[in-house]
């Protein structure tokens, strides 16, 4: 493996680890995020009702990890529905994210951050996911409808290869706006098993002199949430070892990271 002498935090998805977020899935989850070299932990609140916030915080900073958090929306609680009562619920979805995530320490999430000092990030989907956002051209649009200061974009590799004509010029495009970036396969399986581009990707990360996470994200049928797995069609098994799967990922992106840098 690589020294790190590049700035980014790589991240892994609690998703890698288990599929809840209650107290043992957690504690599971921050020891093997540690364990296996990682800087920061995602977490997904798609399950925030079992979730101990103040333990989760307590865990992460003993073990000296960062946080970020995510949320999708579901039917039921589109910001985009034209039925008030399904924004209402969206709205406090997002609004309660937001104070598990300051609460949890972390810095990265979406909603009404600025108040907060926090980072939104506008992570942009793929047409079967979403019909709001799916190109970074889509996601600079809004943010400058949105027009504040702390909206970033968020890419992911998996949903880039389905939406966007290659994978350098949304990164050039968004540039210093970037915020977060997700690193799955195009099968959200083993890194460097698909065909995805890694090497554009990272160079492209390089030019922009992005500095912020580097998060992997991987979803197997192996670690299952239901609701979430339904959402994101998480049929397949694609690993089984998500311990082998982190230690890969982490290697292959510390080594992508150090490589698109030597130039
Ligand atoms: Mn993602």
């Amino acid at each position: 493996m690589t020294t790190d002498t590049q700035p980014n935090p790589i991240g892994v998805h609690a998703l890698v680890w288990a599929g809840d977020t209650g107290p043992s899935s957690i504690a599971f989850a921050v020891g093997k995020t540690k364990a296996t070299g990682f800087d920061l932990l995602e977490i997904s609140l798609h399950d925030s009702a079992n979730l101990d916030v103040a333990a989760t915080r307590d865990a992460l900073k003993a073990a000296g990890l960062g946080v970020a958090c995510s949320r999708g929306l579901a039917f039921d609680a589109d910001v985009s529905s034209e039925d008030p009562a399904v924004v209402e619920r969206g709205e406090k979805l997002l609004h309660d994210s937001l104070a598990a995530t300051r609460a949890l320490g972390g810095t990265h999430f979406t909603g009404e951050a600025q108040p907060y000092g926090m980072t939104l990030g506008l992570e942009i989907c793929n047409r079967y996911e979403t019909n709001v956002v799916n190109t970074a051209r889509d996601a600079l649009v809004l943010a400058d409808d949105i027009g504040e200061d702390n909206v970033l974009i968020h890419l992911d590799t998996y949903h880039m290869n389905i939406e966007e004509d290659d994978f350098v010029r949304p990164v050039h495009e968004v540039g210093d706006r970037l915020g977060y970036v997700h690193v799955g396969e195009n099968h959200r399986g083993y890194l460097g098993s698909g065909h995805l581009d890694f090497a554009s990707f990272f160079h492209a990360l390089a030019d922009v002199d992005y500095r912020g996470p580097v998060t992997f994200e991987s979803f197997s049928s192996a670690v299952v949430m239901r609701g979430l797995s339904n959402d994101l069609a998480i049929w397949r098994n694609l690993w089984s070892d998500g311990e082998d799967l982190a230690r890969h990922a982490r290697a292959f992106i510390a080594d992508h990271l150090h490589t698109s840098r030597t130039r």
